[in-house]
């Protein structure tokens, strides 16, 4: 392997850590505990796996949670309305609806209800206004995630050719917002791309955020290029990214592992994006 390895489990402990101190100067100086509020409808394991390893992160860095466990039989009507009060609490200052949430509701209805200021998933239709004009705004926590391990990693941005496998609401189009507004040039490709391996080698950064086990070829890769991988797929083998990593490597200057490469960075950036609705929440705060 020449590829050197990013480490996103180290970077996001990092920013885990950066949060912490942040919000101990922030209460410090008068400013209300951030909160975090989770709703979870159902009892789907990984859900509620995912919901429990965010609030374990909340308490880790001193945000204050707010586990709301819904039955799987919870009407529309009661989502909404709990959504309603979390809107309306001063002690929330950032709202996770976990998705997908049971058959019966809509949960992308459900996701335009909650508060811009408390987007912290950073996936309401306010959110993505704000993101698509380069406005000031909460960020997705996936693609926000992925710009902190280049940024930490001083891959240069500006004029880079990057080139995003994956058109998805919740990872490709807010990541190519995001690396527009770094100057990059962006390409975004999805399954109807014509010779997508074409397209792939023009990329000094390439990004697979696919949902295809190691659909992204050794031979896909420029030589030194910066190499992330969105994907998380389970196969027999464990799991497995969209990208070959074993030939990528030889090929790449940079390259994330799956796991422990952009996975970690999701919950991180939750953390981070709840702290900054906290303090644009309460302007007038602040810290020394
Ligand atoms: P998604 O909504 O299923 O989108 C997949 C995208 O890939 C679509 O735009 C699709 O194109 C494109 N695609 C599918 N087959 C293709 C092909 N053969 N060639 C080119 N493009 C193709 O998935 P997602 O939510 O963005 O997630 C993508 C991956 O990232 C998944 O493995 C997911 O588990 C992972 N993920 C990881 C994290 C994390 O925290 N690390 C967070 C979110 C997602 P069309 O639009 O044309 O259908």
């Amino acid at each position: 392997m020449s590829a050197k390895l990013i480490d996103g489990k180290a970077i996001a402990q990092a920013v885990r850590g950066e949060v912490a101190t942040e919000i101990e100067s922030w209460c410090a100086a008068g400013g209300p505990r951030p909160g975090l509020a989770t709703v979870l409808v159902g009892n789907d394991p990984a859900s509620a796996v995912y919901v429990g390893g965010k609030q374990r992160a909340c308490a880790e860095v001193g945000i204050e949670g707010f586990a709301h466990d819904l039955p799987a039989d919870a009407s529309q009507a009661e989502v909404e309305q709990l959504l309603g009060e979390l809107n309306e609490d001063d002690r929330v200052s950032g709202i996770l609806l976990q998705l997908p949430t049971p058959p019966h509701i809509d949960g992308s209805y459900l996701t335009t209800l909650i508060d811009a200021g408390k987007d912290v998933d950073g996936l309401t239709l306010v959110s993505a206004g704000l993101l698509a004009k380069g406005l000031s705004g909460l960020r997705p926590c996936t693609p926000a995630g992925v710009v902190e391990l280049l940024r930490r990693h001083e891959v240069v941005l500006e004029g880079a050719e990057a080139v995003i496998v994956g058109r998805s609401d919740l990872v490709g189009k807010p990541l190519a917002a995001l690396l527009l507004a770094e100057n990059a040039t962006v390409t975004v490709c999805h399954s109807r791309t014509r010779d997508l391996g074409a397209v792939c080698r023009r990329a000094d950064v390439l990004i697979a955020a696919v949902g295809r086990p190691r659909m992204i070829a050794g031979d896909w890769i420029k030589p030194g290029a910066t190499v992330i991988d969105v994907g998380i797929n389970r196969t027999d083998e464990g799991l497995v990214g969209d990208v070959d990593f074993d030939a990528a490597a030889q090929v790449a200057g940079l390259i994330t592992p799956v796991p422990g490469g952009v996975g970690p960075m999701t919950i991180a950036m939750l953390l981070r994006n709840t702290l900054s609705a906290a303090r644009a929440a309460h302007p007038a705060v602040a810290p020394a």
